[in-house]
């Protein structure tokens, strides 16, 4: 896990890297990502970057968030609701859990589905070198408040 400030430095490394030109506007789309510590899609991020910079477009956003992309500098969900969501490549692992009636995405981790899914690729004669999980659920009215709930 980075600051903010290490994360743009990152990010500015891996646009220079793919032989974009570092220009204001990135700069901003990439502070704003950097900040990010929810699940936002390539809207949500030009809705917070746009606050800053009126004259930035969409597709200025989508192209700069393409780049992480594919330099693995973020990471793409895509979710039941089939849209694309973002967040930084450089948390520790963890699965997501998609309340299906607000969209809230809660992470976790259990080293017991780790453990089990690996027993079980094991088993079939393979070594897990990465994995998704995704769980659907709908919230249950005994539930106390929410752990740690993200958009
Ligand atoms: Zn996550």
């Amino acid at each position: 896990m980075k600051g903010i400030d290490q994360r743009v430095e990152a990010f500015e490394g891996q646009l220079r890297k793919a032989g974009l030109r570092m220009t204001q506007q990135r700069r901003l789309i990439l502070r704003v990502l950097a900040e990010a510590d929810d699940h936002p899609d390539a809207k949500g991020i030009f809705t917070r970057a746009f606050a800053h910079d009126p004259t930035l477009s969409l597709s200025t956003v989508y192209r700069t968030m393409k780049v992480l992309e594919t330099q693995g500098a973020i990471e793409r969900h895509a979710f039941e609701d089939g849209v694309s969501r973002y967040e930084h490549a450089d948390q520790a692992h963890h699965d997501h859990l998609i309340d299906i009636e607000s969209g809230t995405v809660v992470e976790f981790s259990s080293p017991e589905i780790e453990a089990l899914q690996a027993k079980i690729a094991a088993e079939l004669g393979y070594e897990i070198v990465r994995h998704r999980l995704e769980l659907y659920g709908r919230r249950l009215p005994t539930a106390g408040k929410r752990r740690k709930a993200q958009g």
